[in-house]
Formats: C-alpha cells, sequence, structure tokens
C-alpha cells in the first residue's frame, strides 16, 4: 500500500509530499513548487525533500519550542538518527530558506529556530536569566491596528515596503527573579 501525505504551506504556495510504501518500508519525500513568484524567494538554497529535513521538522512540530542546531543536533541523536552537526545546520538552513521554520537571534550568541505558522502570529518574552523563550499571542488583536499605522507611516516616510516584523521584550522570569 501507498500512502501519501500532504503538507501545504501556503504563504510560500508550496506542497510537500510524503510518501510511504508499506510493502517495503521505503519513504520518499519531494515537494513542488505552484507559484512563480517562489523561485525569487527561495533562491539561496535548494535541494532534494530528504527523510532527515523530514525529521528535524518533525523535532520543530513534537517539541513545539525555540531550538539550537546544537538542541536540534541533541534530538537528533536522541532519536537514533545520524546526523553531524554540521548536516543539521545545513537542514536548518534549507528549512528557514523554504519557510518552514523561523530564525531568530535573539541576542544570546547562537541562533534559534522556529516553527513557522501561518495561523498565529506572536512575539517573544526572553528570559535573560534562564534564556527561556516565552511564546505570547494574547494582545496581537489589540497589536494590530497600532502596528498597521506605525508600518503605514514608516513605508510613506522611510519609501520602504515592510513585509514582516518581530517583536521581543527582554526581562526575568518569575523563577529567576526569586534566585
Ligand atoms: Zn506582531
Ligand atoms: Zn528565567
Ligand atoms: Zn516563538
Amino acid at each position: 500500500m501507498i500512502l501519501v501525505s500532504c503538507y501545504a504551506y501556503s504563504r510560500y504556495f508550496q506542497l510537500y509530499f510524503r510518501v510511504f510504501d508499506t510493502t517495503n518500508d521505503n519513504e520518499y519525500y519531494f515537494h513542488t513548487m505552484i507559484s512563480e513568484n517562489n523561485k525569487n524567494k527561495n533562491s539561496k538554497s535548494s535541494g532534494r525533500w530528504t527523510a532527515s529535513r523530514q525529521s528535524i521538522l518533525d523535532i520543530f512540530k513534537k517539541t513545539g519550542e525555540h531550538l539550537t542546531a546544537e538542541d536540534v543536533f541533541m534530538h537528533v541523536k536522541r532519536a537514533g538518527l545520524t546526523m553531524g552537526l554540521a548536516t543539521v545546520y545545513r537542514n536548518l538552513e534549507f528549512l528557514k530558506d523554504q519557510g518552514l521554520i523561523k530564525r531568530y537571534q535573539f541576542g544570546e550568541g547562537r541562533a534559534k529556530y522556529e516553527l513557522s505558522s501561518e495561523e498565529e502570529h506572536h512575539h517573544h518574552l526572553i528570559c535573560t536569566g534562564c534564556l527561556e523563550v516565552r511564546d505570547y499571542s494574547e494582545f496581537v488583536e489589540r497589536e494590530l491596528k497600532l502596528i498597521q499605522d506605525i508600518q503605514r507611516e514608516l513605508s510613506d516616510k522611510y519609501d520602504f515596503e515592510i513585509d514582516s516584523h518581530q517583536l521581543h521584550f527582554y526581562g526575568e522570569c518569575n523563577s529567576c527573579r526569586k534566585k
């Protein structure tokens, strides 16, 4: 039996297919681009959809966390997969260029990655004590109006086309303050 799973990433106009052949346990991955615009956006990296790329994506789906390349490497090892740190880096960059994960510089020296979410726009609370990164999205409704106003004015004033923003708040979490 052939099982086909399809993942659609609407923002990047891509469809990912995972084909699983139950007769010999073989897995194949491939993706298709159904937009011409897409070519420019993803010019930085190319390549096949591989099992190692899928397993890294699965790690993000399972943990739902913000992970450094080293964190991902630990998860990969724990899962018994053979993938060197350099390959993890390359795969993370590939997934980022494909728009499937996001890379953040939270100012701790190392980049952190997280799964791109289509539905939920969120911001971050970052504890400078334990480096914990927390997502929040409670105020997005209120933010929308304010940010859109500011974006519009910024665009006009600097003739700059804004397509996204990030917002991180830094401070100390409850348990770090108690220490
Ligand atoms: Zn926002
Ligand atoms: Zn903390
Ligand atoms: Zn986040």
